[in-house]
């Protein structure tokens, strides 16, 4: 048990911590080619992550372009599990 929170902690040290809050609205994922891609929760669009893993173009998405975000929406309060959680919830009682 313990080791296996050692080894998720080296490796989230190794890779660059996600803080973008587009990264709540955001599926991080791999495409055929092996590139790092960026899946909308929302329209299901894949984006792709250059390697400098910029986010400007991400932000862009979710705010400017996605069809199936609600407009006006603060970045990273549009979904995530949790949300989704939180609503099953409330329909349970
Ligand atoms: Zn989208």
């Amino acid at each position: 048990m313990s080791e296996d929170g050692y080894s998720e902690y080296s490796r989230q040290k190794s890779k660059r911590k996600k803080t973008s809050k587009v990264w709540h609205e955001l599926v991080e994922g791999q495409n055929e080619k092996g590139a790092t891609i960026a899946t909308c929760i929302h329209c299901k669009l894949a984006l792709l992550v250059g390697l400098n893993r910029g986010t400007s173009h991400l932000k862009r998405h979710l705010i400017e372009s996605c069809p199936l975000r609600p407009v006006g929406l603060p970045l990273g309060e549009g979904g995530g599990v949790l949300v989704v959680e939180r609503r099953r919830n409330l329909c349970l009682i």
